[in-house]
């Protein structure tokens, strides 16, 4: 007997972290099913440390109903203070609160769990949608669609599978084992960094007005502090209640083994130690910082692009497919713009095709890839350039500002261009006096002939 029933298309994300629940939204606005499994037993993160949203980020959240509940988490990021190797301020700018001039929202600071916590409450019917200890082991084919497979023997049907897992993606592992020797590396990442990072409350001592700026009294909401030196970079950021922190340490040589994130850190990591008795406040050292500590972990800064970003019905959004240093604040920004962009190609393909075979998704997830790849490969060495500079402390000089803020002149632009969801309308889009690129849609672009034809 015939089989009658319509099947609808549904999507199998693998991954609870910032871009999974990004993707989450994304394609509910955009009417396609889907679920969202994830190996820890709740969204929000134990351990909560500092994410910056740029002006495209905040722009996706925007278009799917999200600025206010966005803004009442977040706290804003509008200056920026170079301290030297000597500790004299060299430089100090306000180059954040240009950005939103430029492109008409700002730069946000966010604590992970705060903002994991909101786009799960503000899903509709999360309780549908969301599976926690879930740990995927397997995605199995069958025909017209795939069954991902979990540690606790449960199982999930659906159309595709989304690898939104982080940096160790499983999904790529089995992306790696159905396809041809040689296409997908065993680990496509190596770091040149080692990084503790982690959060504070904000030293009473440390609020002091910007008129009297110093290195003893820069520690004050709203502003980024960096301290440079040969070979290592303290960053802080500070928020009304707290100081978020990350302490980079350029590694002797770059390793390929995983070290992955551990909160198992103390002070005389190399991250850490250089920097314990530097002054970050009038009678306040990095040393107090770190003894008041709310959370705290360390990890190899692991960077790199995977080459190809699906194979069958798989693919990867994320640091899954690409994997940036965090001292732009672009890995999430990048995921959240790529989760749009493959929800764009998804979008289009399912107008016309709403069970789409292998060869329509391959040419989907492939206009997706191609769309991408480019820009987050000029984020990473953007992100990478400005690492090195900012850690090479250049003596008595400190490190090359002027140089590193004239490349940084490119990230605006960037940023200009950047994607935002085809199909759902957004009528109170903000903008600046550097106006947003309109992308071609996906669905104009198909119906023109682009795109990838395999
Ligand atoms: C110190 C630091 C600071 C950063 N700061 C910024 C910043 O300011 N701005 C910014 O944009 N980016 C920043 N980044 C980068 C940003 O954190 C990442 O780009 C972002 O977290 C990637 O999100 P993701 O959802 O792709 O992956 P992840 O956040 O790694 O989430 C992956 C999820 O998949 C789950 N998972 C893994 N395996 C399985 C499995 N088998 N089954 C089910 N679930 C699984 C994991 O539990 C996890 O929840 C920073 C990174 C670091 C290290």
């Amino acid at each position: 007997m015939a089989d009658n029933k319509k099947k609808t298309f549904r999507a199998i994300i693998i991954g609870g972290g910032p871009v999974g629940m990004y993707l989450a939204h994304a394609l509910q606005e955009t009417g396609i099913d889907y679920v969202l499994c994830e190996k820890r037993d709740a969204i929000p993160p134990a351990t909560a440390f500092g994410l910056f949203l740029w002006p495209h980020g905040l722009r996706l959240l925007h278009q799917v109903g999200l600025i206010d509940q966005t803004e009442a988490i977040s706290s804003l990021l509008t200056k920026i203070t170079h301290v030297g190797p000597t500790g004299e301020v060299v430089r100090e700018y306000s180059d954040f609160g240009f950005i939103q001039l430029a492109h008409g929202y700002p730069v946000r600071m966010f604590d992970r769990a705060s903002l994991s916590r909101m786009l799960y409450d503000t899903l509709r019917e999360p309780g549908a949608h969301i599976r926690t200890s879930k740990q995927l082991v397997d995605v199995e084919r069958r025909a017209g669609g795939v069954t991902a497979v979990f540690a606790d023997g449960t199982r999930e049907e659906g159309s595709i599978v989304i690898g939104a897992d982080g940096i160790w993606s499983p999904v790529r592992n089995l992306m790696r084992r159905d396809a041809p020797e040689g296409l997908f590396e065993e680990n496509p990442y190596v770091a040149g960094y080692r990084a503790v990072f982690g959060r504070a409350p904000l030293p009473r001592q440390g609020i002091y007005s910007s008129s009297s700026a110093s290195s003893a009294s820069l520690l004050e909401p709203e502003r980024q502090v960096e301290f440079h030196r040969d070979g290592a970079m303290l960053q802080l950021f500070a928020s009304r209640r707290e100081v978020h922190f990350i302490s980079y340490r350029k590694l002797a040589e770059p390793r390929r083994e995983r070290k992955g994130f551990s909160t198992d850190v103390d002070a005389t990591d190399e991250a850490i130690a250089p920097w314990l008795d530097t002054r970050i406040a009038e009678d306040v050292t990095f040393r107090d910082l770190w003894r008041t500590r709310a959370a705290a972990g360390g990890a190899n800064l692991d960077e790199g692009m995977v080459r190809m970003w699906n194979w069958g019905r798989m693919v990867l959004v994320g640091d899954a497919a690409h994997k940036l240093l965090p001292n732009q604040g672009m890995g999430a920004n990048g995921g959240f713009e790529g989760a749009a962009s493959l929800v764009n190609q998804l979008t289009a393909l399912l107008r016309h095709e709403p069970d789409p075979d292998a060869a329509g998704l391959r040419q989907a997830f492939a206009a997706y890839q191609a769309e991408r790849q480019g820009v987050m490969a000029a984020y990473q060495r953007m992100a990478r350039d400005e690492l090195d500079g900012w850690t090479r402390g250049g003596g008595e000089g400190g490190p090359p500002l002027d140089a590193l803020r004239a490349a940084d002149g490119l990230i605006s632009p960037m940023v200009a261009c950047s994607v935002r969801l085809d199909a759902v309308p957004f009528p109170d889009e903000r903008a600046g006096f550097s106006p947003w690129v309109y992308k071609v849609p996906a669905e104009a672009a198909r119906a023109a002939g682009g795109g990838a034809k395999l």
